[in-house]
């Protein structure tokens, strides 16, 4: 079995050479086991946070220990009654090719008409985030003005449709020309935060969402969360998703200078996590899934091949370079 330890906790954006790959003989299965052979490996903002060597909400990568992650495989051995070979599951035993775990961490995929690496974006973790924080956490609803950040990412671009097909105005904030065209096909309205200060993002949402902003879906912070507190509306409210930009941040940052809005709006602003909210997994899936079966809603995914290719995937996050999930197919 091939894997990715981390070998320091880095300070800043990640060094490449700060990922090593390693290989291990695998003993034999224990009682309760399997032996997956990974198909995909999903690489996520979150796991930045795991390398700055402190418990957060989720234990820190311990040096030198096999990384973990989202990963999607088949059973190719089994010492456990509840999976068989030949099932295709989803687990938390990525950043390698073999991974061998306990059954209970491991959930068969549902049975739908659905490539199966969706279930590592729109219809995973990530899909349940935006769909957790427009519906449970911001509780958006039909008509209100929504900001996205981060739009046309793994979790924002759920975000947007889901609240586009509630029959929301919904403005996306992203990087790229081509994110941007892929946002206004989704209709919604494309704002770019590159080139600007908060002040400019600010008047450029306000040309997008002229009535205001009732709920922003926060992904990235920022510029893009001063900007979008600036053109809250009464009675906002704000889901605290993530926060991307400063996730490298060597030093903290000063925080939005115009944070008062809250006050003066009356608007709420809350963080979660979406795990605390997994027992509604099933009711997103039910909502969700049969509308990504049937192309109703849409979804890209960057793929980037071979498990070598895992840390750059990973970087890759922090510059832009996903439009939709990015993924890693590994060649078996
Ligand atoms: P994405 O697919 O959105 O990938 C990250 C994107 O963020 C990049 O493509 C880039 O798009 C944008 N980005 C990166 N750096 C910056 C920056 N400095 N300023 C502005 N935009 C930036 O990742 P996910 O969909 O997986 O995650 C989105 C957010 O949701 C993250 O903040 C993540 O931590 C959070 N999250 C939170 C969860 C929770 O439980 N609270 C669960 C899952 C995710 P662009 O080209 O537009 O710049």
């Amino acid at each position: 079995s091939h894997f990715y330890t981390l070998t320091d906790y880095p300070q800043g954006l990640p060094d490449r050479s700060l990922f090593k790959l390693e290989t291990q003989t695998l003993p034999e299965l224990a009682d309760g086991e399997v032996r997956i052979r990974n198909r995909w490996l999903s690489v996520d903002p979150y796991m930045r946070g795991r390398m700055n060597g402190v418990r957060t909400y989720v234990d820190p990568f311990e040096l030198g220990q096999p990384m973990e992650g989202g990963a999607i495989g088949e059973v190719i051995e089994s010492n456990d009654a509840s999976l068989k070979v030949g099932d295709r599951v989803s687990h938390m035993g990525g950043w390698r090719d073999i991974a061998q775990l306990p059954a209970q961490g491991v959930t068969p995929l549902p049975d739908l008409d659905v490539p199966e690496q969706a279930y590592l974006g729109v219809l995973g973790m990530p899909g349940m985030t935006a769909w957790t924080g427009l519906n449970l956490i911001a509780e958006c609803k039909p008509g209100d003005n929504v900001l996205v950040s981060a739009a046309s990412g793994a979790v924002g671009s759920l975000a947007v449709q889901l609240a586009k097909a509630k029959g929301c105005h919904v403005v996306g904030i992203a990087g790229a020309a081509h994110k941007l065209a892929w946002l206004e096909s989704l209709g919604v309205e494309p704002v770019s935060y590159r080139d600007r200060n908060a002040h400019e993002l600010s008047d450029a949402i306000k040309l997008a969402s002229p009535n205001g902003i009732d709920v922003y879906y926060e992904n990235v912070g920022g510029i893009c969360l001063e900007a979008a507190l600036s053109q809250l509306n009464e009675g906002a409210r704000i889901a605290v998703c993530g926060m991307i930009d400063g996730y490298n941040d060597a030093e903290p940052t000063p925080g939005p200078s115009n944070l008062s809005q809250l006050v003066t709006r009356k608007a709420k602003m809350q963080g979660f996590i979406v795990a605390d909210h997994w027992s509604s997994y099933p009711y997103f899936l039910n909502e969700v899934a049969p509308q990504v079966a049937a192309g109703k809603l849409a979804y890209k995914e960057t793929v980037k091949e071979g498990l070598e290719s895992t840390p750059e995937a990973f970087l890759a996050l922090f510059e832009g370079g996903n439009t939709g999930k990015m993924l890693v197919k590994l060649d078996s």
